[in-house]
C-alpha cells in the first residue's frame, strides 16, 4: 500500500519531468471532469501532502489525485510501453517530453488552486512537508489519550503520511503494543521524532526499509512477518487483519508487551 514517503517520491519525480512544461494532451477519466482539457496549458509545481498528489496548472486549477489501496502514477517517455491497462487509466497528463499516467487513483477531482485546503486542509503536519511541526503532531497524537496508538498513527489527521507499514514498524520499534490508548504511552514525543527520522530516511527511496537490510524478508521488523520468528527475539509475530485490509496489524507480543490495565 502506498505510503507518504511513497507519494512524496512520486511528487519529486513528477515535479521534474513536468513542472515548467506545457501540456499537450490530458485526458481525467472521471465522468465529472471528462470534458476538461489544459492542453496548452503550463504545469506550474507537482507537490504532496501526505498521501494527497496536487498537480498546480496554470490558471489556477489544481489536479489533486488519492492512491488509496493501488493507485500509482507513472511517468512515459513517447511511444513507450504502458505498465498498466489502459482500462485502468484514470488520469493522464503529457508533455511534448514525457506522460504521466495515473492508474487505479481512488480520487482524481479538480479544484481551484486557492482552494486547496478543502481538499488537505483537514490534515496533520507531513513529515516531508515544508510545514512539518513535531509540536502540532504531538498535540493532535495526545489530544484523546483513550485512542489506541496504532489506530492515531494511521490517523490522517494526526500525521499525514503513515499508512499500515509505519504503523506496525512504528510500535514495534519503541516496543509499544498497538492497541495501548496513547495516554498510557510513554514518551510519545518520541514517537513522533521516530516518525520524522524514518520518513527522513525514506525520503528517496520510498521503500519504507525499517530494520536496514534491503534483503528480501528482511525489510521489516514486523509487517507482513505473522507467524514468522520475530527477527530480534524469535517470538512468533502475530498478525490481526479486521475487515479493512488497509487496517491490518502485526506486532510482536514479547518485544511489544500488552499494558496492563
Ligand atoms: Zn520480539
Amino acid at each position: 500500500m502506498p505510503e507518504g514517503d511513497t507519494v512524496f517520491l512520486a511528487a519529486t519525480r513528477l515535479r521534474a519531468a513536468l513542472a515548467g512544461q506545457t501540456l499537450t494532451r490530458t485526458d481525467f477519466r472521471v465522468p465529472r471532469f471528462a470534458t476538461v482539457s489544459f492542453a496548452g496549458r503550463a504545469v506550474d509545481d507537482v507537490t504532496s501532502h501526505g498521501k494527497h498528489l496536487l498537480f498546480r496548472i496554470g490558471g489556477g486549477v489544481t489536479l489533486h489525485t488519492h492512491y488509496k489501496m493501488a493507485g500509482s502514477w507513472h511517468l512515459y517517455r513517447p511511444g513507450e510501453r504502458w505498465q498498466g491497462p489502459d482500462w485502468q487509466v484514470r488520469a493522464l497528463l503529457e508533455t511534448a517530453a514525457w506522460i504521466a499516467v495515473g492508474f487505479r487513483l481512488a480520487v482524481v477531482e479538480l479544484v481551484e488552486t486557492a482552494r486547496e485546503h478543502e481538499v488537505v486542509g483537514h490534515l496533520g503536519p507531513d513529515p516531508l512537508g515544508p510545514g512539518w511541526d513535531a509540536t502540532d503532531a504531538l498535540r493532535r497524537l495526545t489530544a484523546d489519550p483513550q485512542r489506541p496508538i496504532g489506530e492515531l498513527l494511521l490517523d490522517q489527521r494526526v500525521i499525514a503520511g503513515p499508512g499500515n507499514v509505519w504503523k506496525s514498524e512504528l510500535c514495534f520499534l519503541r516496543g509499544i503494543d498497538p492497541w495501548t490508548p496513547v495516554g498510557r504511552v510513554s514518551r510519545p514525543e518520541r514517537l513522533v521524532a521516530l516518525v520524522k527520522q524514518l520518513f527522513e530516511a525514506n525520503r528517496t527511496t520510498g521503500s519504507q526499509i525499517t530494520t536496514g537490510d534491503t534483503r528480501p524478508g528482511r525489510t521489516h521488523w514486523v509487517y507482513g512477518r505473522g507467524g514468522r520468528p520475530c527477527l530480534r527475539c524469535g517470538t512468533p509475530i502475530r498478525v490481526r487483519q479486521p475487515r479493512e485490509p488497509e487496517r491490518v496489524t502485526y506486532w510482536c507480543p514479547a518485544c511489544q508487551p500488552a499494558q496492563s490495565a
